[in-house]
């Protein structure tokens, strides 16, 4: 498993110098260390294979983003997620970073169904362009704050269209 921080600093609950200097250079926050000691506290309990990208926050949810197998993390019916985010006191949705950019966008977006996931070929770049149904459009808020979670989460400059 890997994360934001090292394990040691997790289970001590103190920051050794490097983790401390990547939390105050922005490159992980606040959230990313709370997020990631809860999920070490779990893999002490249970078997846990993955690995801890980043984290968002989107609509006063908690986005964490993971790669490898989520279902040991969200446990029997959510059971863990439901812990988690008793703790954490937001709501929770993990979304697995997987090679397929609209399986990786749909966890996102949960119930707003992706219709189709384009590939725009610029001549130094690729961009996403995400299609949803117009029918959705009014489900869908904060279409900016998600294009930009969207386009860090896959590595590349991602927009949303309704059609
Ligand atoms: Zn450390």
């Amino acid at each position: 498993m890997n994360g934001p921080i090292c394990f040691e600093d997790a289970k001590t609950n103190r920051l050794c110098r490097i983790c401390e200097a990547k939390l105050k250079a922005n490159i992980i926050n606040e959230n990313d260390v709370a997020i990631w000691k809860e999920i070490v506290k779990l893999g002490e309990k249970s078997f846990l294979d993955l690995d801890f990208l980043n984290s968002f926050e989107l609509n006063g949810m908690l986005v964490i983003v993971c790669r490898g197998n989520i279902g040991a993390l969200i446990g029997r019916q959510g059971k863990n997620i439901r812990d988690l985010e008793q703790k954490l006191g937001k709501k929770i949705r993990i979304v697995e970073k997987t090679g397929d950019a609209k399986e990786t966008a749909q966890a996102l977006l949960g119930f707003v169904k992706i219709a189709a996931v384009n590939r725009v070929f610029r001549p130094d770049s690729e961009e996403l362009k995400i299609i949803i149904s117009r029918n959705d459009e009014r489900r869908l808020k904060e279409k900016e704050a998600l294009e930009k979670i969207l386009s860090k989460i896959l590595g590349s400059k991602t927009t949303v269209e309704f059609q």
